[in-house]
């Protein structure tokens, strides 16, 4: 019986192995990477959307204002031409006013180029992201269609190994099964031990007394010294 709990356990062992090789497989982990790198593509695309916005916004104040002076300097200007200056210090004045009007339009022309420039960035950056984002999800459909392929390969692997554990358990008691099920864990999915010719425990590799080992052999029910483990001979 408790060589065939033994078989059980290199078969549990077996299907352990076959499921960490599928999530520490390099195809599962570039997924992974991928995926988090595009989120972090994503937020990047998002801020940069906001930032354009943002100019955007700004560029139209500066468009009104533009607007508001433009009409201003034409005031300005018809009230220079219609007449209504009759003296030398108020035309002056006009002028004046004139020219300080046209200072600040070309201040504000200066921050509009300013503006623009930063739009044509940001749009520019966007685009790079954009095209960040399509490569890494052809990178991931590449990927992922690799993994897949692998996963069915597993997947198999795994039926199989349950079934060889059907095979088994279908031999096996159910008191000794539920003792199996409830030690597991506690002996790290080994409960059970074989003893070489040499008297090796095979969970702890540590060499039992020889009267347990006799003890063994004759079939009484023994348990490792060291390790605990019930123990069978090879
Ligand atoms: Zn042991």
């Amino acid at each position: 019986m408790l060589r065939l709990l033994y078989q059980l356990q290199l078969l549990d062992a077996e299907e352990r192995a076959v499921r960490a090789a599928q999530t520490e497989s390099e195809e599962y982990q570039d997924l992974r990477r991928i995926k988090s790198e595009f989120e972090q593509k994503k937020e990047q695309l998002r801020a940069s959307a906001l930032e354009r916005k943002t100019t955007e916004d700004e560029l139209q104040l500066l468009q009104n204002r533009f607007t508001e002076l433009k009409d201003k300097i034409a005031k300005e200007n018809v009230a220079l031409y219609d007449g209504s200056v009759t003296n030398a210090k108020e035309l002056a004045a006009r002028e004046a006013q004139i020219s300080n009007i046209e200072e600040k339009l070309q201040l504000l022309q200066d921050q509009q180029n300013t503006l623009n420039l930063a739009i044509e960035t940001a749009v520019e950056k966007f685009s790079i992201i954009r095209q960040d984002m399509e490569e890494q999800s052809q990178r991931f459909n590449v990927t992922r269609d690799i993994y897949w392929q692998k996963c069915s390969q597993w997947e198999e692997d795994v039926s199989n190994i349950n079934n060889q554990k059907q095979e088994i358990t279908a031999q096996i008691d159910q008191s000794w099964l539920d003792w199996y099920n409830a030690n597991y864990n506690k002996f790290d999915g080994s409960p059970v031990a074989m003893l070489n010719e040499n008297h090796v425990c095979s969970g702890c590799h540590i060499i039992v007394p020889s009267i347990t080992y006799k003890r063994t052999l004759t079939g009484k029910s023994t348990i490792c010294d060291k390790c605990g483990r019930r123990l069978f001979v090879e």
